[in-house]
């Protein structure tokens, strides 16, 4: 079987060669444990950061060491009454193609699809926090969505139109995006921030002003949001991959936070799973069967190609949630 480590820490973009592709044995569960066949794999942009060295919300990966993540599989062996062989699970071992999990830190799924991966895990939870419990969707209000094609952001942008907006704008990293954004995914207006002059287009595209911004860049997409707010706007403040792979550049306008009044909410999913959980796979389930909810994913297949998926994501090769499949 076949697992990934970090080789070095990525100065920058990482490249295929910050990866190490290490052969091991398949081993045995004990009792409790199960081994999973992998299926899929996520690979997701908060990997860039636990690649550096230094104290964050989460442990670093080690050099040396093998990488893990989000993953979807198979039982193929259990010492554990919980699990029979066949089940589909989730689980945290991803970077390789068998796990050994614990049974406690394996979620049982309906069935292994990528789905958990994106939409029904993770990343469409973000999405749901953020605009139900962080930043709060009103009737009528004017939402803008950036990092608008991605896994989170094209889930955001959809619940925020089921949540009532009047109005969803976003941005994205190319015309092929910013043409989905508004086909597939209902936008009423998108632009490539590649474009420049981000608070001319944002303006354009919310001539109303901004009540609500759903944040996966930071830096100068903040700094237009931050202009374009109406008074009492509250922003989510979810992601700055503006900033993962290069210097972040800093918000020169915060000052603006003041006299409009705009509430400023950073916060990690993570912390939400218990509130949120429940009203959101009720929610997510049925939008996504009455049609309400559009699903893209970018799919990669072979494991050897995992972190050429994940340099990939970074560099914006992804449209809707990035998956390797095994
Ligand atoms: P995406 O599917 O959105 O993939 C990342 C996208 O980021 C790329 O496709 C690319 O699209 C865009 N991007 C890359 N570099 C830049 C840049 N310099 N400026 C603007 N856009 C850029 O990933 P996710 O949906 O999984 O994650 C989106 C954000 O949400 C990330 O910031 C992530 O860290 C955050 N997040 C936060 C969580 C939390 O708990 N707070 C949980 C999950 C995710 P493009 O072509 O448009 O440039």
């Amino acid at each position: 079987a076949r697992e990934f480590r970090l080789a070095s820490r990525p100065t920058g973009y990482p490249t295929r060669e910050d990866f190490t592709l290490a052969e091991v044995a398949v081993p045995e569960p004990g009792p409790g444990q199960i081994l999973v066949r992998n299926r899929y794999l996520s690979v997701d942009p908060y990997m860039r950061g636990r690649m550096n060295a230094g104290e964050s919300y989460i442990a670093p990966f080690e050099v040396g060491e093998p990488l893990e993540g989000g993953a979807v599989g198979e039982v193929v062996a259990s010492g554990s009454d919980e699990f029979a062989v066949g089940d589909a699970v989730w689980h945290f071992l991803g970077w390789r193609e068998y796990a050994l999990v614990d049974a406690s830190a394996a979620q049982r799924l309906d069935a292994p699809s990528s789905h958990y991966l994106g939409i029904l895990g993770m990343p469409g939870l973000t999405a749901y926090v953020g605009l139900v419990g962080i930043a709060p969707v009103r009737a009528g209000d004017t939402v803008f969505v950036s990092g608008a094609a991605g896994a989170v952001g094209a889930a955001a942008g959809q619940i925020a139109r089921r949540l009532g907006a009047g109005r969803v704008v976003g941005s994205a990293g190319s015309p092929e995006k910013v043409r989905l954004l508004v086909e597939e995914f209902g936008f009423d207006a998108a632009f490539d921030y590649h474009d420049g002059d981000l608070a001319g287009q944002l303006r354009e595209a919310a001539p109303d002003g901004v009540d609500v911004y759903f944040d996966n860049v930071g830096g100068e997409h903040l700094e237009a949001a931050l202009e374009v707010a109406n008074a009492h706007a509250r922003f989510a403040l979810c992601g700055w991959i503006s900033g993962y792979n290069t210097e972040p550049v800093g918000v020169r306008n915060l000052g603006l936070v003041v006299g409009k009044r705009v509430t400023l909410r950073g916060y990690l999913v993570r912390d939400h799973e218990e509130e949120y959980g429940e009203a959101f796979r009720r929610d997510v389930s049925a939008w996504l069967s009455d049609g309400g909810l559009k699903y893209r994913e970018t799919i990669t297949d072979g494991f050897e190609n995992t972190p050429g998926a994940f340099i990939g994501l970074l560099r914006g090769e992804n449209v809707g949630k990035a998956v390797v499949a095994l």
